[in-house]
């Protein structure tokens, strides 16, 4: 199987700032390359060739009074391959439960449009040895879903902090999470270029989902050619 590489754009770039990372932007891979941008960017982004691109969130239902959401089939429309269900942030700031995560899973791959379904334990998680309850929790929906779809970890302590867990940490629990499903499974948080070649040589490590160093054209670049 080829490696993902997954970008996460979250909250930045404008669309103006989108056209000049592409100007700049030309991955030579064999592997599977996404682009999650904001909403207002999908469009120009999904028009750039050799890579993919993804939305980084959706509602499940299919339309209706749902003020300041975007279905599936609206995405669709767009061209979007892959959509971010249960991110971190999400998870958090929006309060996004589990059952809320896996029907938003649902609906994408009902739609044709495969979701990274995101998972991840907090720093305290960590501390106290709860890692793997966690990720059991955040995952026993899988089974609902019938068809392709992506698995993350990323331990939401390592997101954007520069913190990574050691290597054998990162075996350990991909290790845990083939154990429950067969679907392709990336790490995420506080990947490099100067780390991802490391990363992504681990066992049962699918390729990585990527926030911060995806925003610069050089970095991301970086890190696709390490998985080459
Ligand atoms: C993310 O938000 O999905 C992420 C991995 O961020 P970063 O690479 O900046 O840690």
């Amino acid at each position: 199987m080829g490696k993902f590489i997954i970008a996460n754009w979250k909250m930045n770039m404008t669309n103006a700032g989108a056209k000049d990372f592409l100007d700049e932007f030309r991955p030579q891979t064999k592997n599977t390359v996404v682009i999650c941008p904001p909403f207002t960017a999908l469009t120009t982004v999904g028009a750039a060739d050799g890579f993919a691109v993804g939305a980084q969130n959706m509602h499940y239902a299919e339309n209706g009074a749902y003020t300041g959401e975007v279905s599936a089939e609206m995405l669709v429309e767009l061209g979007v391959g892959y959509v971010l269900v249960g991110h971190s942030e999400r998870r958090t700031k929006f309060v996004e439960t589990d059952e809320f995560v896996i029907n938003k899973a649902k609906a994408a791959i009902s739609n044709e449009i495969v979701p990274v379904v995101c998972v991840g334990e907090t720093k305290e998680e960590y501390q106290s040895g709860k890692t793997k309850d966690i990720l059991s929790r955040q995952l026993s929906g899988l089974g609902q879903l019938d068809g392709e779809f992506i698995v993350a970890y990323e331990p939401v302590w390592a997101i954007g902090t520069g913190l990574v867990p050691t290597m054998e940490e990162i075996a350990d629990i991909h290790v845990f999470i083939r154990g429950i499903t067969k679907a392709p499974i990336l790490y995420g948080g506080s990947v490099t270029d100067k780390n991802a070649g490391e990363i992504m040589a681990i066992p049962n490590v699918d390729g990585v989902l990527v926030g911060g160093a995806a925003l610069c054209p050089n970095k991301f670049t970086g890190i696709i050619n390490a998985a080459n």
